[in-house]
């Protein structure tokens, strides 16, 4: 079996919004994601980062391009090999207090992939259910409450159990963090880390928190405007940014330290990020890139890999 859990070719999400306008919510994005590791994928609100996941989980059908999970084309898939692509993956959203059923008690709500892919009925039903709970730091008595009796990161918690349910290879977890206090967060991030070395799980962890990210990721990936504009380990794209774009992110991270936090440099970037409707030519950073030149305007930068396993589309390289 290969390496690469997904490997993701030109992926494409474009989305037809009427009078001849398309929005570009996902334009150029080619990633491999090798099995057992955690690839985070980063930039602003609206990048297109979470198109891209919903995407590559069909969630979305690609406009064009290929996403090949274990050697499989995603989107070609049909009647029992779409039902096995639906049980190899999951995702866990951003919103606890959306994504469960008010309805539903707890261990209902977790069982309900298994229901659907009619993996355990009865007793072997509820042991798992008591499993699952467990596994992800609740009790037993809490299968029987209802959404509304827990805490933000208690209802985090319960989506990862849904999410690791069906025994999913791969789960794509998108801003799972971003509405839990400050405090919770880190502990969520921890089982993240412990459920995939027991469970040997591969992550797509998508975040703005680039703190976080640096801390969970084998390797980042960082989107632009609906196109991933660098890709390297998770060290390297901090020790050593290329892209300008990526060079004001991390700029913006506070460091610990008082004395570097006082004579570090920020680069502010100036300008709104344009439409995904009407992106600016060439390359889709230039109208907010302190470095642009003229060739900027005039064409798209490659992908091009500058130091190994560190890849970059930026004119400067
Ligand atoms: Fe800036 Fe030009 Fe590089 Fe784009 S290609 S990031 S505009 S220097």
């Amino acid at each position: 079996m290969s390496d690469n859990i997904l490997e993701i070719r030109n992926m494409k999400k474009h989305f037809h919004l009427g009078g001849g306008k398309i929005l570009k919510a996902v334009d150029r994005f080619s990633i491999e994601i090798k099995r057992g590791e955690t690839f985070g994928l980063v930039g602003e609100s609206g990048c297109g980062k979470s198109t891209a996941g919903r995407t590559i989980i069909r969630m979305y059908n690609a406009t064009s391009g290929e996403v090949l999970f274990n050697g499989q084309d995603v989107h070609k898939l049909n009647g029992k090999k779409l039902r096995e692509f639906r049980r190899n993956t999951a995702m866990v959203f951003q919103d606890p207090y959306a994504s469960l059923n008010p309805r539903m008690t707890v261990g209902n709500s977790i069982a309900e992939g298994m229901d659907i892919h009619n993996l355990y009925t009865g007793k072997k039903r509820r042991d798992r259910v008591a499993e699952l709970i467990q596994a992800v730091g609740l009790n037993e008595e809490h299968i029987n409450r209802f959404p509304h009796e827990f805490s933000g990161g208690q209802r985090q918690r319960i989506g990862i159990a849904r999410a690791l349910a069906i025994e999913p290879q791969f789960i794509i977890a998108d801003e799972p963090i971003s509405a839990l206090d400050v405090s919770i967060q880190a502990q969520v991030v921890n089982l993240f880390k412990s459920l995939q070395k027991e469970h040997g799980l591969t992550y797509l962890f998508i975040a703005h928190d680039l703190a976080m990210v640096k801390y969970i990721s084998d390797r980042i990936g960082v989107m632009y405007l609906g196109n991933l504009v660098e890709v390297t380990t998770s060290t390297e794209l901090y020790a050593k940014p290329l892209h300008p774009y990526t060079e004001s992110l991390l700029s913006a991270i506070p460091i610990p330290d008082p004395e570097v936090e006082r004579v570090r440099e920020r680069i502010i970037l100036e300008g709104e990020v344009p439409s995904p409707v009407n992106p600016p030519s060439g390359c889709p950073f230039r109208t907010r890139c302190p470095k642009a030149m003229e060739i900027c305007a005039a064409s798209m930068p490659a992908m091009k890999e500058v130091y190994p396993q560190h890849y970059v589309s930026c004119h400067l390289y």
